[in-house]
């Protein structure tokens, strides 16, 4: 409650959730997204529900962009108590064709973005011995399809970022978790102007031990749990939640 809280690619999917969800807990939330018009979309939603949130425009590939970010933020609220590192892109393309810029943009996009916005935000943080930062990676930094060397890489990067940063900034009084999402349907999540993606199958609820696909709000409330205090003794820690998928052996029939 009354916390600032950070979240990077609020504008859409699952940080239009998280952002929605900690605005409804009472937070002061911050939208950080390219997107200008998704994330004033998600400002606007969030005000409807008598929340607070502000968007600020934030390439996070780009350091200036984020120490802008976090400036504006404590310039604005005072400080920072919460940041959550959302934003990514995703790339399948071949390792034979694959160009390394787009290896390079991936990495930048999802994995530098946790390592200068956490950088930043510790440095306020730690004034006050205080802070939670939680990292969005994804199941597939434990296996994959073929073709996703870069995504893959880059949510790999965040995990072993993610247990470094928590013992640099324990004696801070700073946590650091992940979470890793598997099949989130972001399709409702989107903005307006957004062109629809299809929707899930049958199959694909059936292939998933609890019988669905994941929801934002699976991601969000987890969020919110280790975010609070009740999660104080929690730093380090990956939070996989994918409906049992990565858990499920397979065999041919
Ligand atoms: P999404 O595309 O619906 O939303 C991502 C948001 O990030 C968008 O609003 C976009 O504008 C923003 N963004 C992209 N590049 C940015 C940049 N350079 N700077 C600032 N903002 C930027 O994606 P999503 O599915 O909600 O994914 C959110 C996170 O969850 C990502 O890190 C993704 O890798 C991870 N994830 C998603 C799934 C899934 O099934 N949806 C599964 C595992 C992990």
């Amino acid at each position: 409650k009354d916390q600032v809280v950070i979240v990077t690619g609020g504008g859409q999917g699952i940080g239009r959730a998280i952002a929605q969800t900690f605005a409804r807990e009472g937070a002061k939330v911050v939208i950080a997204d390219i997107d200008e018009e998704a994330g004033s979309e998600n400002v606007q939603l969030i005000k409807q529900h008598g929340g607070y949130a502000l968007f600020i425009k934030t390439d996070v590939t780009s350091e200036q962009q984020i120490q802008h970010l976090i400036n504006e933020t404590i310039q604005q609220f005072g400080q920072i108590d919460i940041l959550i590192n959302n934003a990514g892109i995703g790339h399948t393309e071949s390792i034979y064709t694959i160009d390394v810029k787009d290896f390079d943009r991936v990495i930048a996009t999802n994995l530098r973005s946790v390592f200068l916005c956490s950088k930043y935000a510790a440095l306020d943080m730690r004034k006050r011995k205080n802070g939670v930062i939680l990292n969005i990676a994804s199941t597939r930094a434990f296996m994959s399809e073929p073709n996703t060397e870069a995504y893959a890489a880059s949510k790999g990067g965040i995990i072993a970022l993610t247990h470094a940063l928590a013992m640099s900034l324990g004696p801070d009084g700073i946590r650091v978790n992940a979470i890793s999402p598997g099949w989130i349907e972001v399709r409702d999540w989107q903005k307006k102007t957004k062109a629809t993606q299809p929707h899930h199958t049958m199959e694909d609820k059936k292939q998933h031990p609890v019988g669905r696909v994941g929801q934002p709000y699976d991601i969000a409330e987890a969020c919110l749990y280790l975010a609070s205090e009740q999660a104080g003794f929690i730093t380090g820690q990956n939070l996989t939640i994918d409906g049992g998928m990565t858990k499920k052996m397979i065999y041919v029939e």
